[in-house]
């Protein structure tokens, strides 16, 4: 914890003098770029891996990067997508699985790890789609090559989970809002995205969002 107390405190000597006309810009309101969904892993740091700033991100993280469906329960991941997309306008919406995910590697471990871990086991539940493609498509495979498929299944299923909120679809369907499904891989700083006409995972360029706002 000493170690995060000299963080703040350099933080508030070094580093703030030198932004401090941005963080007063952004004392009166945030207009970021996008909403960010992405595992709670400490090596995932969004604005880190996206060059990112105070202000440019709205971030929600948690483990697994996972997105329940519309109307299971009231959460912070559903309060935090309609006021995205509702209040702040956010016209990109990005979800980023990572390689080497612990939840991911939990399912695939299989109900003997799970059992210890009630509130994880139930929350996983909200990545059964994809646990399925590689139960039904995948079980012959090696351990490191069924966390990769699953990673990135994981996130096919968030995406379609994130269509079930209302004030996405609408906004998807106006063309307000672009949703992107990318993994980061933590070895290399390789983002890769989902392209829906390939139907795979391609790496990020400056070309992949042709056509898009900013
Ligand atoms: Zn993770």
């Amino acid at each position: 914890m000493k170690r995060i107390i000299d963080g703040v405190l350099k933080f508030q000597t070094e580093v703030f003098p030198n932004q401090k006309a941005l963080f007063q810009q952004l004392s009166s309101g945030q207009r970021p770029q996008a909403l960010f969904i992405g595992c709670s892993d400490s090596r995932v740091i969004p604005e880190l891996f996206m060059q990112q700033g105070p202000g440019d991100l709205f971030v929600v993280r948690n483990a697994g990067n996972i997105v329940p469906p519309h109307a299971v329960a009231p959460g912070g991941v559903s309060a935090s997508i309609e006021y995205a997309v509702a209040v702040l306008g956010v016209p990109d919406i990005v979800i980023c699985g990572h390689s080497g995910c612990g939840a991911m590697t939990a399912i695939l471990s299989g109900s003997q790890q799970l059992k210890a871990l009630p509130e994880v086991s139930r929350w996983l539940n909200f990545a059964n789609a994809a646990t399925r493609v590689i139960e039904e498509q995948h079980a012959h495979k090696d351990e490191r090559t069924k966390l990769d498929i699953l990673v990135r299944e994981n996130v096919l299923a968030q995406l379609v989970n994130l269509l079930t909120h209302p004030v996405v679809a609408n906004a998807v369907q106006s063309k307000e809002v672009r949703l992107h499904g990318w993994v980061f891989d933590i070895a290399t700083a390789t983002v890769t995205t989902y392209d829906a006409e390939a139907g795979e995972f391609v790496p990020l360029t400056h070309a992949s969002f042709v056509g898009a706002k900013s």
